[in-house]
């Protein structure tokens, strides 16, 4: 097997209170107090924007977890009502920023090129960005679900270098699969995976291309993890609903850690 570090990412959309933050954060703390940290995958807490302060309080500096936000701006700063820039996220700790998710694209017109600028902006503070790519259940039915892949990848890495490529988390998360209870199937999701190294392959080459990490999301759930994570391709996962419970949470990162010894 690869020996590429499993990440469990939480995102937690448009939930959470400061004070429900602060809950989820400190239980998750207690549980994992016990875990080896050379054990555990990389976990990855993204809080809405409101809460990223008092996460980054809860979590030990050097610790066991890792702040990311959910989005932000692709400039530094501006005349832009609303927005948050990558140099604030940073200033904040921030080490992880999903790019260019599902609900973004949808919502909020996020295009393929903004996504490219976002993923420049992110790596250019020094922050990874979770670049998210997937097709719609139409685009599955239709057959085009590797070619739709192929293109937001090839769009969102435009002009990147081998070196910041090598840097990246990418996550395939069919928009079908999300926050619908349907998982995509497991060698499916592996399948899809490969394909998209695949295409980082071409824009790097060979050798970068099985240093990237690459998530699958899409209602990952207990009962699901174990079977994600013994695939070849599938490097961890970028999770939902079931982030917000800590208790599910953490199984998902046990999950996660039986994948880091079985590549050990
Ligand atoms: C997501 O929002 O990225 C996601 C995968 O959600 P869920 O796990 O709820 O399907």
């Amino acid at each position: 097997m690869a020996k590429r570090k499993p990440i469990i990412a939480g995102n937690w959309k448009m939930h959470n209170l400061v004070s429900d933050s602060k809950k989820l954060t400190k239980e998750l703390v207690n549980k994992l107090e016990s875990s080896c940290k050379e054990n555990l995958p990389e976990i990855v807490l993204c809080p809405p924007h409101t809460s990223l302060t008092a996460v980054a309080d809860c979590l030990e500096h050097g610790g066991k977890m890792r702040l990311g936000a959910q989005t932000c701006d692709w400039r530094d700063s501006g005349a832009y009502t609303g927005e948050v820039s990558p140099l604030m996220l940073k200033d904040l700790c921030v080490e992880y920023v999903i790019i260019g998710h599902s609900e973004r694209r949808t919502y909020f017109g996020e295009t393929d090129e903004r996504v490219n600028e976002k993923t420049k902006a992110v790596l250019k503070h020094e922050m990874i960005p979770i670049v998210c790519c997937g097709e719609t259940l139409e685009q599955r039915e239709q057959g085009i679900t590797d070619t739709h892949v192929e293109s937001q990848i090839k769009a969102a890495l435009a002009g990147l270098s081998n070196n910041d490529i090598e840097k990246l988390v990418i996550a395939y998360e069919p928009i079908w699969a999300i926050g619908t209870g349907k998982t995509c199937d497991s060698e499916e999701a592996n399948r899809v995976i490969k394909h998209i190294r695949s295409v980082v392959a071409k824009l790097s080459t060979e050798d970068i291309s099985q240093k990237v990490r690459i998530l699958y999301g899409g209602s990952v759930k207990p009962s699901t993890i174990d079977e994600q994570m013994a695939q070849s391709d599938i490097d961890g996962a970028l999770v939902g609903g079931a982030s917000l419970k800590s208790t599910d949470f953490y199984e998902l990162i046990k999950g996660g850690s039986k994948k880091v010894c079985a590549c050990k």
